[in-house]
């Protein structure tokens, strides 16, 4: 975030998808950043820190490998356990709503929406047409693709999967992410099913 000029000491809200380690293994060491950082010294606004139920457990184990006291932060913090299919407001004027994932047990897609526009983020997921029905209409869809066409396990998706799941969604963009290896000798499809399409690739910028 720092290197991609991302204002990360005022950040609001976080959203924990599932407790794989490519998903939550950041936020020990960014809490860390922040507990120290002198950037964050005089912050007073909450930070809160939003997952499947199980994220008090997770921070506590991470905490209790060396005593971080990762929640004696200079700000007030809060975790926020979230049940799937759960509806809240993630912010003041943020709604957001859940959705179990077919790939863990506590996996969940996120829907978030303001007035000025929405954003659905598949998290990780095997293919699931429900996952298209919930985020209809989003003028951004953020979904992992892991594979291009062979999908090795089913709790991942592939590109004929989000065609599929993009006739239901009907976004007005795609963002592919959780992009593994066989993608660094690939390009984007400029369009899935006519629908602009990019990759989430370090350091893109989108405008929607
Ligand atoms: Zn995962
Ligand atoms: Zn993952």
């Amino acid at each position: 975030m720092a290197q991609e000029g991302c204002d990360w000491a005022n950040l609001d809200a976080i959203w924990i998808s599932h407790f794989h380690l490519d998903h939550c293994g950041g936020l020990a060491p960014f809490l860390f950043g922040t507990k120290y950082a002198p950037t964050t010294r005089s912050r007073s606004k909450p930070m809160k820190i939003y997952g499947p139920p199980g994220l008090k457990d997770l921070i506590a184990a991470f905490d209790s490998a060396y005593n971080y006291g990762l929640l004696e932060q200079p700000f007030p913090t809060e975790i926020v356990e979230i049940e799937p299919g759960k509806q809240f407001d993630i912010l003041d004027g943020v709604k957001a709503k859940t959705f179990s994932t077919p790939h863990t047990d506590e996996s969940c897609a996120i829907r978030v929406e303001d007035e000025s526009g929405s954003l659905a983020f598949s998290a990780d997921t095997g293919y699931s047409t429900n996952l298209g029905v919930f985020a209809r209409g989003v003028d951004l869809l953020l979904i992992e693709c892991s594979f291009i066409a062979d999908k090795a396990v089913q709790i991942h998706l592939n590109l004929s999967d989000i065609e599929q799941i993009a006739r239901f969604a009907k976004p007005k963009k795609i963002v592919l992410t959780h992009l593994y290896p066989e993608w660094d000798d690939h390009s984007a499809p400029s369009e899935i099913g006519g629908i602009e399409t990019v990759l989430a690739v370090d350091g893109v910028n989108i405008l929607i």
